[in-house]
């Protein structure tokens, strides 16, 4: 008997204004039409009518009511998005029943939005893609990317000026899309972002609606609902990168030591002392980093902490270098990176004077490497002894396979080796009792239910 394939839902789409609102439409169609929705030439063949409308004079505005309200009365399903979008109130007070109202530009939303109202039907015959999308990484962890740009101008940095100013996605697109990885077999999120912490500021922090409630733009409440999506028979770890340690930071510990998200914080310090940091312009620098880092520890007692520092400055002093190194002999940080500092093309800090000679900048970085290792190592011999959870990464099938706890993020931080890991594959989660470490290193033996 032939397979059936099952026919696409059809967009219907009024587009009003300028060629700029055209452009967004033309846009908007390609996209749908290249996730295999098909066009609908009237109201009446149309599962779901979108209006591209224009809001630039009071006539426009009313042109775009009234085509909205054509849209309700011939077809009934609506999705309103363009210019007069950003009068989301006056729309929805003529037309409470519009599905959904986004403003110019918002090209993902309105795609979100005619996903949500009219869902293409899965066929393996026809999907060029699976439906958690294509990865480069292992099926059992995934990025996901919360914002893009940058509010800040640190002083050796140029994101900024390439990738402009912060953006978020909104929370419930994030959330799709988690979703959407965690069924397709992904066991561990990894969210990334320059500034994750600042993550819903240029949303005003709003709400979306998602599952029976709503959940604002911030990075406390995405970081609850990206936990709620393992289970006890499916965890997911949730790994939050990029965090700066803005006040708000201090609530998602207890949801570490709740066992919602990964007990695992990425600050990029890049330096202690704070004659540095001002120098560097870096967000959240604070003096009193150190005793809020004791108490998150209180809290949870299981957090990692992972950071980088840059060596060598312009304007670094022995002594600003040697408060570095004292402040990591203080903060006991579980995992340290260290970069030269490298003057990038066109950032602010080439201009600073005080350059550091290179062979200063050398040495000073290899002092911090060698105190890096002496606490990574400490930290690592601690473990031994102990029962730490590890998903693998990769089994050999022949009782050798190498993972990771939770302290360690892939590519970044260190591994677990495993011996007498029979019948273990990528992405299982298994629990271990720690042998042996290195510097940066784990082994150990699983133990598996008897
Ligand atoms: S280094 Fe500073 S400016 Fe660059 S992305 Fe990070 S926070 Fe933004």
């Amino acid at each position: 008997m032939a397979t059936r394939i099952p026919s696409p839902p059809k967009v219907g789409m009024v587009s009003l204004g300028c060629p700029k609102a055209l452009v967004d439409s033309e846009r908007i169609l390609t996209k749908l039409r290249s996730d295999g929705y098909g066009l609908s030439p009237d109201f009446d063949g149309a599962d779901v009518v979108l209006v591209n409308t224009c809001g630039f004079l009071d006539s426009a505005k009313e042109e775009s009511l009234e085509a909205i309200g054509e849209a309700i009365a011939e077809n009934g399903r609506v999705i309103v998005t363009g210019c007069m979008g950003k009068e989301a109130d006056v729309i929805r007070a003529r037309f409470p029943d519009v599905l959904a109202v986004s403003g110019p530009q918002q090209y993902e939303e309105v795609v979100g939005a005619v996903h949500e109202a009219a869902p293409m039907p899965p066929s393996p015959y026809v999907d060029l893609v699976p439906e958690a999308g294509l990865k480069l990484t292992p099926r059992h962890y995934s990025y996901v990317k919360i914002s893009e740009g940058c509010n800040h101008r640190c002083a050796f940095c140029i994101i900024p000026s390439i990738r402009g100013d912060l953006v978020s996605r909104r929370p419930d697109a994030v959330l799709r899309e988690a979703e959407k990885l965690v069924a397709a077999g992904t066991k561990e999120l990894l969210i990334i972002s320059q500034d994750t912490s600042a993550y819903g500021l240029d949303l005003k922090h709003a709400s979306w609606p998602w599952k029976d409630g709503d959940v604002r733009a911030h990075m406390t409440d995405l970081a609850r609902e990206l936990g709620k999506l393992g289970t006890a028979e499916n965890p997911v770890w949730v790994r939050l990168h990029y965090v700066y340690p803005y006040p708000h930071v201090d609530q998602v510990i207890p949801l570490m030591a709740e066992g919602l998200i990964t007990p695992y914080l990425d600050i990029p310090f890049q330096h202690a002392s704070p004659r540095i940091l001002k120098a560097m312009k870096r967000p959240a620098n604070e003096a009193k980093v150190l005793e809020r880092i004791a108490k998150w520890r209180a809290i949870c007692p299981d957090l990692t902490i992972r950071s980088t520092f840059i060596a060598g400055f312009p304007g670094e002093t022995e002594e600003d270098f040697q408060y570095l190194l004292d402040w990591l002999d203080e903060a006991q940080l579980d995992r340290v990176g260290a970069f030269r500092f490298e003057p990038v093309e066109g950032a602010q800090a080439n201009a600073l004077p005080d350059a550091v000679p290179d062979e200063v900048t050398e040495e000073r970085y290899a002092r911090l490497m060698e105190k890096c290792a002496a606490i990574s190592a400490a930290k690592l011999q601690a473990k031994i002894g102990s029962m730490r959870k590890v998903i693998i990464d990769v089994a050999d099938g022949e009782g050798g396979a190498t993972g990771r706890s939770q302290a360690d993020a892939p590519e970044i931080d260190g591994e677990v080796h495993l011996r007498d890991a029979h019948g273990l594959e990528a992405g299982d989660m298994v629990d271990v009792r720690i042998e042996d470490a290195d510097e940066h290193d784990l082994f150990g033996v699983p133990e598996m239910p008897a």
